[in-house]
């Protein structure tokens, strides 16, 4: 790469990143694109790894093989710990960077509401080290159950609350009975896993809160057929290793999974001022104020359109970054920049088998269609033909057999709320 081309930074290599890295492919600049991790993850597959689905590799990809092609592209794997913005530099952990322009995708982690204490119990759901270790509660929950003496204990191992009725909560739960119900048949000796419990506890008053509302009752009802119990209007007001407080009740349980706050990257602060998650409150053509040659997008950036945000969804992180990249563009060629304008293109979460919710332009789904439109356009936005091929394999093994291929128990048979930790 020649020496003398103008630089981009970019700040992360999920969906934002990766977009802005792809648009510039014919630019004449020379990017360098920084993540602390080696690899892309496809989140919304998150929860599949999360409970035994898939396998950590087959919704992930090393970020340097996805960009092998891309002649202008270097990676290199470093944490970003904040910004000179005068004499325009990143700040790495051990090092800097100097740029011509930056596009910074930091993305977002989870927020526990200002009870960090909660998240040792309540493990979330983000990346894939989350995924490992949210699978690892699930399998060895029947595990302790399986050795319990204690019908009482017996019964807190076997149930499984999941804070959150968004999209992820939804997902987890739907999944977890399936695990119960079908996936463990027959492998258990004292336990009856189709016992099980999972409970799904949502503070707003219906699940999928953001979907229209005959979608969320259409979600609730899938979600209660595969015998989730649902609860609604549920406030936490605390998570201890023994379970989960509404106000006054108790829920007993020793596996509790959060799906519920997010909370922009830290680094959003360092750049100016944030709306309350974290998120960096930009100007309209996604560049921080006063910073024209730096931009931000995906989950760290705070867009309003039409009076409502934003969501902090993978397609409006794709459609940033290549606005951002087509700004840099713009200004190399001396033009003036453009306002981002973001196009929705829906909503789709899937519960189980042949259940799911969607809106896609106004036509609303639930039930088996949604299920089919949601494999379908998860298999096609899967970063990488290997992923796709196996993700497809597995998903069809599972549909026929219950089967569940990445049942591996990482890091110890321990969890919190074990009476032996
Ligand atoms: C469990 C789950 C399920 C989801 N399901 C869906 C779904 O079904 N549909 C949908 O559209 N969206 C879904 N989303 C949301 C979607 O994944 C995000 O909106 C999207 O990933 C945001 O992209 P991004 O580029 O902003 O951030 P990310 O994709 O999170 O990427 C951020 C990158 O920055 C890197 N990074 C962070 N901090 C630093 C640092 N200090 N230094 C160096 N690197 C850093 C990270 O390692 C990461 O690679 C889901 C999210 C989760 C967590």
């Amino acid at each position: 790469m020649a020496e003398t081309l103008p630089h981009v930074v970019i700040v992360g290599g999920g969906f934002g990143g990766l977009s802005a890295a792809r648009a510039l492919a014919g630019a004449p600049v020379r990017i360098t694109l920084v993540d602390r991790r080696n690899h892309h993850v496809f989140q919304p597959l998150l929860y599949q790894v999360a409970t035994a689905g898939l396998a950590a590799p087959d919704i992930a990809a090393p970020i340097r093989h996805i960009l092998r092609s891309q002649r202008n592209a270097a990676v290199i794997l470093a944490e970003v710990t904040g910004f000179d913005l005068r004499r325009r530099k990143v700040t790495l952990a051990d090092g800097e960077l100097a740029y011509d322009f930056a596009v910074v995708a930091a993305g977002a982690g989870h927020s526990y509401f200002g009870h960090d204490e909660w998240g040792r119990h309540a493990p979330g759901l983000k990346t894939m080290e989350d995924a490992v270790e949210v699978r690892r509660r699930v399998l060895l929950a029947f595990e302790h159950a399986e050795r319990q003496e204690d019908e009482a204990l017996q019964r807190e191992w076997l149930t499984f609350v999941v804070i959150g009725g968004g999209p992820t909560g939804v997902e987890l739960a739907g999944a977890l009975t399936e695990i119960a119900r079908h996936t463990l048949r027959g492998e258990f000796r004292r336990i009856n896993p189709r016992s099980a419990r999972v409970i799904l506890v949502e503070g707003a008053d219906r699940v999928l809160p953001p979907y229209p509302k005959e979608l969320s009752e259409s979600a609730r009802r899938q979600l209660e057929r595969l015998g989730v119990e649902v609860r609604t209007g549920a406030l936490v007001t605390g998570v201890d290793g023994g379970g989960v407080q509404l106000g006054d009740q108790r829920i007993a349980a020793r596996t509790v999974l959060w799906a519920a706050g997010v909370a922009a990257s830290p680094l959003g602060r360092m750049l100016g001022k944030c709306d309350r998650a974290g998120r960096l409150e930009v100007e309209p053509d996604l560049s921080v104020p006063g910073h024209p040659e730096l931009f931000v997008a995906g989950d760290l950036a705070a867009v309003t359109q039409d009076g409502k945000a934003v969501p902090g969804v993978a397609p409006a992180a794709m459609q940033m970054g290549r606005h951002a990249a087509a700004n840099i563009i713009r200004m190399l060629e001396g033009q003036p920049r453009r306002r981002f304008l973001y196009r929705d293109k829906g909503s789709l979460a899937t519960i189980g088998r042949k259940a799911g919710v969607a809106d896609i332009g106004g036509l609303r789904l639930s039930g088996l269609l949604a299920w089919l439109a949601w494999l379908a356009i998860h298999i096609f936005f899967l970063i990488g033909f290997r992923n796709r091929v196996v993700v497809m394999f597995e998903w069809a093994l599972a549909y026929l057999t219950y089967a569940r291929s990445a049942r591996i128990v990482l890091g110890g048979n321990r969890v919190s709320g074990d009476p032996h930790e």
